[in-house]
C-alpha cells in the first residue's frame, strides 16, 4: 500500500542535500568548534558558514543568528528574554493571540502566574487578527507582542509586516513565531520589523532537534543557558553542528525552490479543498487568500476526527487533526475553538498539510478515501442520526 504523507506541519521528510550537508559532520569533521587546533577550527568555520547563509535567506546579519534545539526552545528564550527585560524596566504586560502554538502559550501562563498581565486576542473566524487590534492593546508597560507568523493547524497567515510596523513606532519588543513559515512562503527580517522570530530546521526538510531565534541588533537578549561562550555567551553547550549544517542546506534549497514549490502546492491544496467541501455538512477553517500554499483543514459535522485518522492510517494516508502536541488528548482544538466554532463541530476536524513530495495522485486517493470514511463514520454516529432525523441542528 502506498503511503500518503500528508502531515508536513507536524514534520517533513529530510532533503536529501540536508542529509548530505550534515553527514561530514557526523563522521569526518569532528572537530569541536571551540577548539583552537586545526580540527576544531574546520569545524567553526562550518559553523560559521552555515551562519552566514541562515541569515542571507532570511535577510538579517549572521550574529543576529543565535542556534537553538528547535522552533519550541527559540520560542521560549525569546518570550523568557523580553519578560525579564520589561520587568526590569517595570514593564509586565504581554500582548498575544489566543491561538498560538503550545510553545508560546505555555511560557506565558507561566508567566501570568509570575505577576504578569497577559492579553490574548481573539481572532476572527477567518482565523485572521489584524494591525489595529494590536495597536489598540499596546500600553505604556507592554513589554512585548508576540504574534505568530502562521499558524500551524489551519495556516492563517497574519499581517506580520503591519504589526511589525505598528511595534517599532511604539518602541514595543516583537516576536513571532515563524515556524511554519520560514522556508515556505518569503521571510525577510529588515522588511518585517521583526525583532525576535523563531525557526526549525524540520518544519522545512532539516534534522529534527535544530532550529534558531533571530534577535535584532539592539535587542536586548537575556542569557538562555549559562556554562559557556557560545553563540555569544547566550546559550552555552557545544553546538549541534551536523544539524546545523542540515537547516543551512535545507533553508537554502527551500528558499532556492520556494517559487515552484508553492504554486505545485497551491494547486494540490485548492483540489483538496473543492474536493472536500463537496462532502456535505463540511467546511473550511481558516481563510482561505491569507494562507500557507500547503494548508488544508476542514470540519465534517457529526463525526470524530481521531477515528476519521485512525480508519484513514488503515488506508495508509498519514493525516492530523490538528496539533501533533495535543493529540491523544479528547480535548478539541484551541485553534478551531478560537474561530468560535461549537466543541462537537471542532471535534471533527481533518488536517491536510502538503509538501514538495505530494502529487496529484496523492490527492486523487485523498479525495477517494475521506469521503468514504466519513460516510462510514456518519453512518454509525448517534450524534448524526439526530441531526438527519432533525432532532439537532445542523450547525455546519
Ligand atoms: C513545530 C512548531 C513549533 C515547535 O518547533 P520544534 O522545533 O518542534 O520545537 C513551534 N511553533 C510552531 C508554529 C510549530 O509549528
Amino acid at each position: 500500500m502506498k503511503t500518503v504523507y500528508v502531515d508536513n506541519a507536524a514534520t517533513t521528510a529530510m532533503s536529501d542535500r540536508a542529509i548530505e550537508a550534515m553527514t561530514p559532520y557526523l563522521k569526518g569533521v569532528y572537530g569541536n568548534p571551540s577548539s583552537l587546533h586545526s580540527v576544531g577550527q574546520t569545524a567553526k568555520e562550518a559553523l560559521d558558514s552555515a551562519r552566514a547563509r541562515i541569515a542571507k535567506c532570511i535577510n538579517c546579519e549572521p550574529r543576529e543568528i543565535y542556534f537553538t534545539s528547535g522552533g519550541s526552545e527559540a520560542d521560549n528564550q525569546a518570550i523568557r528574554s523580553a519578560a525579564a527585560n520589561g520587568a526590569r524596566k517595570g514593564k509586565k504586560h504581554i500582548i498575544t493571540t489566543v491561538f498560538e502554538h503550545h510553545a508560546v502559550l505555555h511560557p506565558l501562563k507561566k508567566l501570568e502566574k509570575e505577576g504578569f498581565e497577559v492579553t490574548y486576542l481573539d481572532v476572527h473566524s477567518n482565523g485572521l487578527i489584524t494591525a489595529e487590534e494590536v495597536a489598540a492593546a499596546i500600553r505604556p508597560d507592554t513589554a512585548l507582542v508576540t504574534v505568530m507568523f502562521a499558524n500551524n493547524e489551519i495556516g492563517t497567515i497574519q499581517p506580520i509586516a503591519e504589526i511589525g510596523k505598528i511595534c517599532r513606532e511604539r518602541g514595543v519588543i516583537f516576536h513571532t513565531d515563524a515556524v511554519q513559515a520560514v522556508g515556505h512562503v518569503p521571510v525577510d527580517c529588515a522588511a518585517l520589523k521583526v525583532d525576535m522570530l523563531s525557526l526549525s530546521a524540520h518544519k522545512f526538510h532539516g534534522a529534527k532537534g535544530v532550529g534558531a531565534l533571530y534577535v535584532r541588533r539592539g535587542v536586548p537578549l537575556q542569557t538562555f543557558v549559562e556554562g559557556g561562550a557560545q553563540e555569544r555567551g547566550k546559550r552555552a553547550g557545544t553546538e549541534n553542528l551536523a544539524g546545523i549544517a542540515s537547516m543551512a542546506a535545507a533553508l537554502e534549497e527551500a528558499c532556492e525552490k520556494m517559487q515552484a514549490v508553492s504554486a505545485k502546492e497551491r494547486e494540490l491544496r485548492d483540489r483538496l479543498i473543492d474536493g472536500l467541501l463537496k462532502i456535505p455538512h463540511s467546511r473550511l477553517n481558516g481563510d482561505r487568500e491569507s494562507r500557507l500554499p500547503s494548508n488544508v483543514n476542514m470540519c465534517f459535522e457529526g463525526i470524530e476526527g481521531e477515528s476519521l485518522l485512525l480508519l484513514l492510517d488503515a488506508k495508509g494516508i498519514c493525516a492530523s487533526s490538528g496539533s501533533a502536541c495535543t493529540s491523544g488528548s479528547l480535548d478539541p482544538s484551541h485553534v478551531l475553538l478560537a474561530l468560535g466554532l461549537p466543541h462537537e463541530v471542532a471535534h471533527g476536524s481533518l488536517r491536510l498539510s502538503l509538501s514538495s513530495e505530494n502529487t496529484r495522485e496523492d490527492v486523487e486517493i485523498i479525495l477517494r478515501e475521506v469521503p468514504k470514511v466519513v460516510e462510514y463514520l456518519r453512518g454509525i454516529s448517534p450524534v448524526w442520526e439526530k441531526l438527519e432525523k432533525g432532532e439537532a441542528p445542523h450547525l455546519i
